[in-house]
Order: structure tokens, then sequence, then C-alpha cells
């Protein structure tokens, strides 16, 4: 029989455990975030059930929804995708924490809003994965500084196909250090999907953010 919701759960909470003590490091200080894409609200109901409050959603048309309807349940939505600035202003509305910070224009949208943000970096040549380039993460972290209402948590990264995700990690873990020089409580790390969470913990993820693993396949999307 196939595990269930549950049973996941289980199994991939034992494996974010066993990676942390691999790094010596305290599995309290790692947040998973289950990203329930695609997935229905009812979904998202059960893993309430068994204990979860951190989901992540990375369209607005289907977060936003989903956030309306499950709101008796105090729930932590964190936005991971890609934010076009003219929907920000609405994700600011349901998210409390926006993953996916990238640009100027969207700091300036978001800037009113008592946001937790990370700054999305790309780790690729190619500009439609989204993320700043590693050359403008300062300049970035100091205009979200400069609103006074968000509050900078750090980096989130996605590691590229066809790199070995824990040499991607490490070079994020590198730019950590050069954000925390300007902004020292800027020390968060959201790295880490279904199929590369343990290499983020061995460089210090502290933000997981898992679909699959957890969820099972995603429904039919076209
Ligand atoms: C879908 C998604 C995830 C989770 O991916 P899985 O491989 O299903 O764990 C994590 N981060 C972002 C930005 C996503 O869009």
């Amino acid at each position: 029989m196939a595990p269930s919701l549950g049973e996941r759960l289980q199994s991939v909470t034992v494996e974010i455990a066993d990676a942390a003590r691999e790094a010596a490091r305290d599995p309290a200080s790692i947040t998973t975030i289950v990203v329930t894409k695609f997935h229905p609200a009812s979904l998202v109901r059960e893993l309430a059930a068994l204990g979860v409050s951190d989901f992540g959603e990375n369209r607005h048309q289907e977060a936003q929804p989903k956030a309306l309807e499950l709101a008796d349940l105090g729930l932590t939505w964190h936005f991971v995708g890609q934010l076009q600035s003219k929907k920000a202003r609405q994700v600011a509305e349901y998210a409390a924490v926006v993953h996916s910070v990238d640009r100027d224009a969207l700091v300036d949208v978001l800037a009113g809003s008592p946001l937790e943000v990370f700054l999305q970096v790309n780790l690729t040549d190619d500009p439609a994965r989204g993320g700043v380039v590693p050359e403008h993460l300062e300049a970035l972290a100091e205009r979200v500084v400069a609103t006074g209402a968000l509050r900078l948590r750090g980096i989130m990264a996605v590691a590229p196909l066809g790199r070995e995700p824990r040499a991607a990690f490490a070079a994020v873990r590198g730019l950590s250090e050069r954000l925390v020089r300007i902004v020292p409580e800027a020390s968060s790390l959201s790295m880490g999907m279904s199929g590369d969470f343990r290499e983020a913990i061995l460089e210090g993820a502290t933000h997981l953010r898992i679909g699959t693993a957890i969820t099972g396949n995603r429904p039919d999307h076209g």
C-alpha cells in the first residue's frame, strides 16, 4: 500500500532530524514549509490536523482563495514563487513571509507591509529563473532595510538543475556571510526541496520548502 500523508510527513521529519544530527544542528532550528501548490485546501487542512503550521504556495491566483478558505486555522503562509509587482500588495494581505523578493520594484510595492522577506538569489545565468544576481544582493538588502517595515530574514535559493546541490547551497552560504556583514539578523537560509533537503541542511538551511516528498505527486495541472 502507498504510504499515507501522515506516513510521508513522518518519514520526511525523521530524515530532517537525521540530517540535522549529521550536521550537529538542532532540528528545532529548521522550519519545514510544506508546499501545497496544485493541491486542494482539503489537503492543507489534513496537514494542519497533523500539526503542520507553515505552508508554501507559488501562485497568487491559487494561494489567495486557499488562504481565505482556511483563515480559521491560523496558518502561516509563505509565498515562494515569482511575484509580479502588481500582485504583490494582495499577496501581502495573507502571506506572512515572501521568499521571492528579487528586485527594487517589488520591495517598493511591499514596503508598507509588516512582512518577513527573503531575497531570492539566482544561481543560474538565466534571468527567467527569477532571483537577484549575486552582485546586487547587498544593494537590494539595503533597500529592504530602508523601508523600515519589512523584516529581512535572509536568502532564498533553488539549486540549479544539473549542478551538484551541495555545491550550490555552499555558494548560498557564502553569499549569506556577505549579507550578515551588513544586516546581522538576516542569517536565515531558505533552501532545500524534496530532492535536496539533506544537502541543504548540511549547508545550513533554516527553512526547507518541501512539496511532493510530503504531499505526494501533484494533481495533473496540464
Ligand atoms: C514547488 C516548489 C517547491 C517544492 O518542490 P518539491 O520538489 O515538490 O519539494 C519548493 N520551492 C519552490 C519555489 C517551489 O515552487
